[in-house]
């Protein structure tokens, strides 16, 4: 991930740092090469075009020109734009009781996996979570959710094959959870090819009896632009409060981590980068934008 991204930024900031006394031409011409260096890495038209005027703006003002390391300078205003466009500060999971977190997204991004990687982790902090299992069309994703939980030691529920109806599954999970000593339950939710209608009611009518505190959003970074336009429709039919992006330790290119919340507006919690349970990280904006300048 990031790594063509990185090497021409590397070389346009390398060109910058060479030159002895840097023009408003070198400004501009290193602008071009960055926003063409974003484009390239599949970041969304108007996030990079804003993106740039971002950093014209500020090297304008800092006078950058009139400094002693201008070179230096303007990557540090990169760099400083990058952290902001990935969101800023890390946000942390809003956890208040009685901290129920529901994981939505499409078919195959990389839901289930996740719902067992985020109990692992909150386990791992000294929390007791329950993981409840809510596709009813894929026994299969059911199932998978049961062995995460043993491989982790975490209680799952796994509704019976014939239940067709997602709010009395979820009913009856919470009952489950009332016997069970936990201060924390993830849903798994079934997932879609695409994001079609049936998805969307169903997961309101979920979401509405639940009233979970996270509604997280669990994203393929590998399918680029697509990943934030499924992230932009989830956020409108059910509003979540962020976003989990798998994959990252993929070869994809990176532009549906730098689009993403400047297009949805919501936070990156998490990444996932890798199969392994202990692979879900903390996403923290200026450690991927320290990443991406290398
Ligand atoms: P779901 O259909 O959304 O529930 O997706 P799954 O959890 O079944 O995951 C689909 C595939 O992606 C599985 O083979 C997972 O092992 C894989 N996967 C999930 N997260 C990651 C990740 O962060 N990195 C990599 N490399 N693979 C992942």
């Amino acid at each position: 991930m990031f790594s063509n991204l990185a090497d021409s930024l590397d070389k346009t900031f390398r060109n910058l740092r060479g030159v002895g006394k840097i023009s408003e031409s070198n400004i501009t011409d290193a602008l071009r090469d960055i926003r063409l260096a974003l484009l390239e890495a599949d970041v969304e038209f108007g996030v990079a075009k804003e993106f740039v005027a971002h950093v014209k703006e500020k090297a304008v003002g800092a006078d950058v020109l009139k400094s002693i390391k201008p070179g230096e300078q303007i990557v540090k205003i990169f760099h400083d734009e990058l952290a902001e466009l990935l969101g800023g500060d890390q946000v942390p999971l809003d956890l208040t009781p009685p901290a129920r977190i529901l994981l939505c997204g499409l078919n195959g991004a990389g839901k289930t996996t996740t719902a067992g990687k985020l109990a692992n982790r909150l386990k791992k902090e000294g929390r007791k979570p329950l993981l409840v299992a809510i596709d009813l069309y894929r026994p299969a994703a059911i199932d998978q959710l049961a062995v995460l939980g043993k491989q982790i030691g975490v209680p799952v529920y796994t509704p019976e094959a014939s239940e067709t109806d997602v709010v009395k599954v979820a009913r009856e999970a919470l009952a489950w959870a009332e016997t069970q000593p936990h201060n924390v339950i993830i849903f798994d939710t079934a997932g879609r090819q695409e994001v079609d209608e049936r998805l969307v009611e169903e997961l309101k009518r979920l979401h509405q009896f639940v009233q979970p505190q996270e509604t997280l959003l669990v994203a393929d970074s590998a399918t680029g632009q697509q990943a934030v336009s499924v992230a932009k429709h989830f956020d409108e039919a059910v509003g979540i409060s962020g976003i989990i992006l798998t994959k990252l330790d993929g070869d994809a290119r990176g532009g549906a981590a730098l689009s993403m919340r400047a297009v949805t507006g919501k936070p990156i919690k998490f990444a996932g980068e890798g199969e392994k349970l202990d692979q879900l990280f903390e996403f923290h904006p200026n450690r991927m934008a320290d990443r991406i300048l290398g």
